[in-house]
């Protein structure tokens, strides 16, 4: 897996590309990630990739010419074209499933913007597909870039080193994670729940998949209908001893679509 950020900020990916579990995936080259400045591809002393909007109105525009030029030297080379993706608020909304689509690419390119975005034919003339990490504005797209490289690269194989806390993650079963605690096993008066002292594996297990099934039907509902037809025979078992009419809506919508 390769990724490659184009940015006008570089120097903000200096610590994130060293530390943690990231960072030693990077230092194995189980990823590469290569940033680079979009700044390099301006046509100008100045450097400047930047210019009134026409029509008027606040803020500046990034300019086409370069950051096509950009996108399409670093689309260069390989045996298959990389994914390349720009981070902006009108995309496809980023979440668990197309972090697995893009743990799977060979790969990525990740194009940052800034100011009031990039001039719109951008998008005619390359094959940039835009992401956004939810609804809400941010100030440039690095941050955004940072997320879908944390969530993309725990994915790709080694990179975690037990594949089992990636598999039970929020999210991977269509459930949210489990509580976790470790020592003391006491807080503040509050015991570690007695089954995670009691040794058996079968238990344990059942505990924490009820924790899960509770949790999201509590706090994502949506979640439960959106995942029910991937569901086992027990996570349904389970939602419904929790929530019957959640289940049953649930059944009902995954059977119509
Ligand atoms: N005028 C744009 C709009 O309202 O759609 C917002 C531009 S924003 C100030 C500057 C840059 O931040 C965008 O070009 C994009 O790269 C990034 N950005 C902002 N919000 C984002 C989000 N929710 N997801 C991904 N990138 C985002």
């Amino acid at each position: 897996m390769h990724i490659d950020i184009l940015t006008i900020f570089p120097q903000l990916f200096e610590a994130f590309r060293t530390v943690g579990v990231l960072g030693k995936a990077v230092e194995r080259g189980l990823v590469g990630l290569e940033v680079h400045d979009l700044r390099d591809w301006a046509d100008n002393k100045w450097r400047q990739l930047d210019d009134e909007p026409y029509g008027g109105g606040a803020g500046m525009v990034l300019q086409a010419p370069p950051v096509l030029a950009a996108v399409r030297q670093l689309e260069q080379g390989g045996s298959a074209p990389p994914r390349s993706l720009v981070l902006g608020p009108r995309g496809r909304v980023f979440d668990q499933a197309m972090a697995r689509e893009l743990a799977a690419e060979d790969r990525i390119v990740l194009l940052c913007g800034r100011y009031e975005g990039f001039d719109e034919r951008i998008f005619d003339h390359s094959r940039l597909e835009e992401i956004s990490i939810g609804d809400y504005v941010l100030g440039g797209g690095e941050v955004a870039a940072m997320v879908v490289v944390e969530a993309v690269g725990r994915l790709v194989e080694g990179v975690v080193g037990d594949p089992d806390s990636v598999i039970d993650d929020s999210f991977s079963f269509g459930l949210l994670d489990h509580p976790c605690f470790t020592r003391p096993a006491e807080v503040e008066g509050k015991a570690v729940p007695e089954v995670l002292l009691s040794g058996n594996h079968e238990r344990i297990r059942r505990w924490r998949l009820q924790q899960a099934v509770e949790l999201t039907v509590t706090r994502r509902p949506d979640l439960i209908k959106k995942s029910w037809a991937r569901y086992s025979d027990e996570i349904r078992e389970l939602v419904r001893s929790v929530a019957p009419d959640l289940a049953d809506n649930a059944a009902e919508e995954s059977r119509c679509t």
